[in-house]
């Protein structure tokens, strides 16, 4: 299996194994590519590009999956929970108050959060590499009976 590697025209600060893996998620983070740090890793809000435009590593095969969203849900419930219980504490607003606050506030948190926390998944898993997925095998089928 042969894996991918930055070509020879890459810049000189281009991934190499020594690479922090602080380094590449920040800048997936940033929406710079976390092979080169020139690049961009969005082609819109979250899509992420084919390949980077500078040194041509594959972003697009890399499947971030649910990862994102579940660290955006769990970063914004840590943000915004404690200050939602403290209200409801301190002055006891009524229940269509907290939803007419904490809704929109959560939908605003969670579309900020989305596209950094996206980036850096994607910058961490360049670490694992670009190799392509594995080819999907048949099921196997019923057993063989040598005996009929
Ligand atoms: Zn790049």
């Amino acid at each position: 299996m042969t894996r991918w590697e930055p070509a020879r025209s890459a810049p000189a600060h281009a991934i190499t194994p020594a690479t922090s893996a602080w380094t590449v998620i920040g800048r997936g983070m940033r929406n710079r590519c976390p092979v080169c740090g020139e690049g961009k890793v969005f082609n819109g809000y979250l899509r992420v590009v084919d390949e980077c435009e500078v040194c041509h590593a594959p972003l697009g095969s890399l499947r971030a999956d649910d990862l994102p969203p579940y660290i955006t849900i769990f970063v914004a419930g840590h943000i915004l929970f404690p200050p939602v219980l403290w209200v409801e504490k301190a002055w006891m607003p009524p229940m269509w108050l907290h939803m007419a606050v904490w809704l929109p506030a959560f939908t605003i948190a969670c579309i900020l959060l989305l596209r950094p926390i996206k980036g850096a998944v994607v910058g961490w898993m360049t670490r694992l590499g670009f190799d392509p997925p594995p080819e999907v095998k048949a099921p196997p089928g019923p057993p063989r009976s040598d005996h009929a």
